[in-house]
């Protein structure tokens, strides 16, 4: 076995993301890029590059391998290679309906491919420090309020269940095999650089695509969910923090605020001069076979322990993304999803 890493004054700490070119893993990739961290990332073998849209900006300055949460072997020569002093395990299969439609897929990837990292990091080196991306989903049908790293965890789709896996091998390992490894447990958290079928990018998009002329209605499912939600930027600084602690622990990350559908809905709208009654309709079929009602996380172990606290308001987050949906469809007319036009 090779000697474990440390990072020097002459060599600088080399972090290696998994799920780099989702929402996550680019503003993560910004945030360490930005302190001096040497970035790597692991992709997934694509037909075409437009699946990078979202590190486009950072390219030439971040490594790329190419690798699957399937694939094992692929993975441990990764962190072979690379030998990272940090792990930022984002890759899953991350939407509810998918993982009903796709349950056992959602298990590899999201559930199993978790043991996979795990297993890497175990046999090539220990000392490597491993963060896990957990989910407020693992709460799914609410025992409290609001949830805390100690609230009993009763998820209600194959993610949430897959997500309560992915968190519990984590803890695991760290238990059994002294890994430093961390769960960071956030609740919903959007951007510009949302995958286009979650509610809040649905709407941002939605009414730009009205304001421009381009659809006449926006259908939904359940408008009555309620969630707390928060801006991806302010969520992944919270990452770096929790895993650079001496004592490898588990952090709620939140905003400790609810909003419902309906207001997402008025804000968006509103935005663009609109009143959402009159655009958008809600299907049920739409609505999913077992649903989180309302989610609302109490962050107060992050903030006491991190100083982590978020910056951005539900107002403000909502407006952001629908001024750059407005901006991009003005500009260029209705693109693709994935497409490297969109902007965040
Ligand atoms: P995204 O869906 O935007 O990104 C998922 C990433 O995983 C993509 O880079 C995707 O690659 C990659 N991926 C999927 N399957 C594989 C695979 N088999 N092998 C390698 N890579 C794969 O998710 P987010 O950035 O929003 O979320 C990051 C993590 O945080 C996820 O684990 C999510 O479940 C979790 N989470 C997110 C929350 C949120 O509100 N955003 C809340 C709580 C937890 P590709 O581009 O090729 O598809
Ligand atoms: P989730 O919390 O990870 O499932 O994030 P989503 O953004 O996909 O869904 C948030 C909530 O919005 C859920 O309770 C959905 O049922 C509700 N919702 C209502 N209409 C829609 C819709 O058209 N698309 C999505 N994705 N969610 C919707």
């Amino acid at each position: 076995m090779a000697e474990p890493p440390t990072a020097t004054a002459t060599a600088p700490r080399r972090a290696l993301i998994t799920g780099i070119t989702g929402q996550d893993g680019s503003y993560l990739a910004d945030l360490l890029l930005a302190e001096g961290t040497e970035v790597h990332g692991i992709v997934r073998r694509r037909s075409s590059a437009s699946g990078l849209w979202r590190i486009r900006h950072i390219r030439d300055r971040i490594k790329l391998h190419e690798a699957d949460l399937l694939d094992i072997l692929s993975l441990i020569s990764v962190v072979e290679s690379v030998r990272p002093h940090e792990i930022y395990n984002l890759a899953a299969q991350s939407f509810v309906p998918t993982s009903f439609a796709q349950p056992i897929l959602t298990a590899e990837f999201t559930a199993l491919g978790v043991t996979r990292m795990l297993e890497a990091v175990r046999l090539v080196d220990r000392s490597i420090a491993f963060y896990q991306a957990s989910s407020s989903e693992m709460f799914g049908l609410v025992r409290e309020s609001p949830q805390s790293e100690a609230t009993p965890f009763h998820p209600r789709s194959p993610y949430g269940v897959a997500k309560v896996y992915g968190h519990m091998i984590t803890v695991n390992y760290r238990e059994a095999y002294g890994l430093h490894a961390c769960c960071g447990i956030m609740f919903n958290h959007e951007s510009p650089r949302r995958s286009a079928e979650f509610v809040t990018r649905k709407v941002s998009e939605g009414v730009a695509r009205i304001k421009h002329g381009k659809l006449e209605r926006l259908t939904l499912g359940n408008l009555d969910a309620r969630r707390d939600w928060g801006y991806a930027g302010d969520y992944v600084r919270a990452m770096p923090a929790m895993l650079r602690r001496e004592k490898a622990d588990d952090y709620v990350i939140a905003t400790g605020k609810c909003h419902s559908i309906r207001d997402l809905l008025r804000i968006a709208f509103g935005r663009a001069g609109l009143e959402w009654e009159r655009f958008v309709d809600a299907d049920p079929a739409l609505e999913r076979p077992a649903e989180v009602d309302h989610l609302r996380g109490d962050a107060s172990k992050a903030k006491r322990e991190l100083g982590w606290e978020p910056e951005v308001e539900f107002e403000q987050l909502v407006e952001m993304m629908v001024d750059a949906d407005l901006e991009r469809i003005g500009l260029k007319g209705e693109s693709a999803p994935g497409t490297d036009v969109r902007n965040g």
